[in-house]
């Protein structure tokens, strides 16, 4: 897989699951990793832990569905490390989980204004930065099986999630002929922090009998394994992938 040495990767939602792994996955490839989520102790620990293996990281909170936030994100990426060569807007919540009769207005913007608008505000403006360095790059935002599955009290998730199609698509329309590739990886059930909280929503018993014998391979992905998978997508390897959905669900959404 192509050099990252000296490449800087952007990872938002890197204080937990699979962001963590997406930034430990880029430090392993020699690149200078930016972390950011709302929780600070979790980032700095993880900027420790991959300096200790020798690796190079800074760590900068932000709220990715406010956009002063998002915008200074992006300029501490650029003031410590001076280029960004990858960015993975993955910060995402799950939300309150409701029937349409009862979900509340506040309960539906804030998955949209996290998940959705979020990714609409890292694009921009990780994209005004890549397109000023004049380096190229590659964009990742992470969406899910639900980019393409609904389910029964899911509509402010599933929303967002079939949202960053578009929002993948018509931004790889306009920065793929300028040398930024832009795609979305859709993971299935991978063991994170939200997905164990999912995991405690559904019960062991339906999970365990019910969830896991759709996947193909008969269990949860890795975050490590989602992490390779965006790595992929930001190397030399995936040159000619633009405007795509790639899904890592270990064969679930075929058996839905
Ligand atoms: P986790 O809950 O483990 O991690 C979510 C991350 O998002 C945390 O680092 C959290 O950090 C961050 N985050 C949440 N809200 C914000 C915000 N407003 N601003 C900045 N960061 C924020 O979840 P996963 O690792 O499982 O999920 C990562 C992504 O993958 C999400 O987009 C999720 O929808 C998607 N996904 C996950 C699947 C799974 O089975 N795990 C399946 C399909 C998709 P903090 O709280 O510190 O801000």
């Amino acid at each position: 897989m192509s050099n990252m040495q000296g490449k800087v990767a952007l990872i938002t939602g890197a204080s937990s699951g699979i962001g963590r792994a997406t930034a430990e996955a880029f430090a392993e490839k020699g690149a200078n990793v930016v972390v950011a989520a709302r929780r600070k102790a979790e980032l700095e620990s993880l900027v420790a832990s991959i300096q200790e293996k020798g690796g190079k990281a800074t760590a900068i909170r932000t709220d990715v569905s406010v956009a002063k936030s998002v915008e200074e994100m992006v300029a501490h990426t650029i003031k410590v490390f001076g280029r960004l060569d990858y960015a993975i807007n993955n910060a995402g919540i799950e939300g309150k989980f409701n029937g349409i009769t009862d979900l509340t207005e506040r309960d539906w913007d804030q998955v949209i204004d996290i998940n959705l608008k979020g990714a609409f505000l890292c694009m921009k403006y990780e994209a005004k930065a890549m397109l000023k360095l004049n380096n190229g790059g590659a964009i990742v935002n992470i969406g899910s099986v639900n980019s393409f599955l609904g389910f029964p009290t899911g509509s402010a998730y599933v929303t967002s999630k079939h949202g960053l199609i578009g929002l993948t698509s018509s931004v790889s329309a306009e920065l793929a002929p300028k040398g930024i590739r832009v795609n979305l990886l859709c993971p299935g059930v991978t063991d994170t922090p939200m997905h164990q909280r999912l995991r405690g929503i559904v019960g062991d018993d339906l999970y365990d009998k019910g969830l896991l014998p759709t996947v193909h391979l008969q269990r949860a992905g890795r975050p490590e394994e989602i992490a390779k998978a965006i790595i992929f997508l930001c190397s030399d390897e995936s040159s000619y992938i633009s405007g795509s959905t790639l899904t890592v669900d270990g064969g679930l959404t075929l058996t839905m």
